[in-house]
């Protein structure tokens, strides 16, 4: 189950959108900040600023030291939210321990809430309002919509429970009338619930730890991990022992991952639309 042609597909018409509001003097603009210099996220960040770059985003990124203060960072967080030529705004996670990840995102203006963390928007995907739904999750429906893959009465198995991807996740598939689980690290028999799941979507960190043994012939298996334990980037399903047993699977790299970054520039150049007043 390739990401690639649909991640190409949101992205061809965030550029077409981001043309059309160029046109009418908006250039669609997302800021990125970066505290620390963990690996993975600098990858992260380096990756959403090429594809802004591609498809005639502006894209601003702040690389701030370790020793940045939580005073320092909300004081950005509130210049950008003043910005009128910035329409979205994130901050790339994980923060270093001593910074207050909640307080950050809380101060982020909703309406530039382009990851959708701000609880206002968690509350919107509650009653089913997806103007800012969390990229990675929103990308996973994407996927399934392209592929065609009806969520309507199927067993959905969420493993997982994060306020980034578990949750939301289930929330989407419960507004596609899926009929949802939602697995975590207490979850007594994981193998027998996973093996009950239509549709089985693995958010969990741990490399290749949904094995053959957990998945249903002709289940729909999406894998979110991204995992780089030792160099080399895995994800949480064991992909060959399982793909034959998959009727869909996604690979990592080249699966859900393409995605979110595609959902963030058609997030960005929505929120841009919205805050001119174009939308
Ligand atoms: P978190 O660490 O925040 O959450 C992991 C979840 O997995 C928790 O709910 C945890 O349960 C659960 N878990 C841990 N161990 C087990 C276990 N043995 N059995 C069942 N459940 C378990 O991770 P994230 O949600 O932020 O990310 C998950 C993965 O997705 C990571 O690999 C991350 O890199 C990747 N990711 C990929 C993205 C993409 O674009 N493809 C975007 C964001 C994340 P509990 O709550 O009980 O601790």
């Amino acid at each position: 189950m390739e990401a690639r042609p649909v991640a190409d597909a949101v992205k061809a018409s965030a550029h077409a959108d981001a043309q059309a509001l160029a046109a009418r003097g908006v250039r669609p603009c997302l800021a990125v900040m970066l505290i620390g210099d963990d690996p993975a996220s600098r990858v992260y960040v380096g990756n959403k600023k090429r594809t802004c770059e591609e498809l005639g985003l502006r894209s601003l990124n702040f690389e701030l030291p370790d020793s940045t203060t939580q005073q320092e960072l909300l004081a950005l967080v509130r210049e950008l939210n003043a910005r009128e030529d910035v329409h979205g705004i994130l901050c790339q996670l994980p923060l270093p321990a001593h910074l207050d990840e909640r307080e950050i995102i809380e101060a982020i203006d909703p309406r530039k809430d382009v990851d959708g963390f701000h609880p206002s928007n968690v509350g919107h995907i509650m009653i089913g309002d997806y103007s800012f739904a969390p990229c990675t999750p929103a990308g996973v429906m994407e996927l399934l919509r392209f592929y065609r893959i009806d969520v309507a009465g199927k067993r959905c198995v969420v493993v997982g429970r994060s306020n980034i991807v578990g949750k939301p996740m289930a929330m989407l598939l419960l507004h596609a009338h899926g009929t949802v689980t939602i697995c975590h690290s207490r979850t007594p028999d994981l193998a027998g619930i996973c093996r009950e799941a239509d549709i089985l979507v693995a958010a969990v960190g741990k490399p290749r730890m949904i094995t053959a043994d957990m998945v249903k012939s002709g289940a729909v298996v999406i894998d979110v991990g991204m995992n780089r334990g030792d160099g080399k980037l895995c994800g949480d399903v064991d992909y060959d022992a399982v793909f034959p047993y998959a009727s869909h699977i996604t690979p990592v790299p080249g699966g859900v991952g393409v995605m979110t970054v595609a959902m963030l520039m058609r997030g960005t150049v929505e929120a841009a639309k919205r805050l001119s007043g174009l939308a």
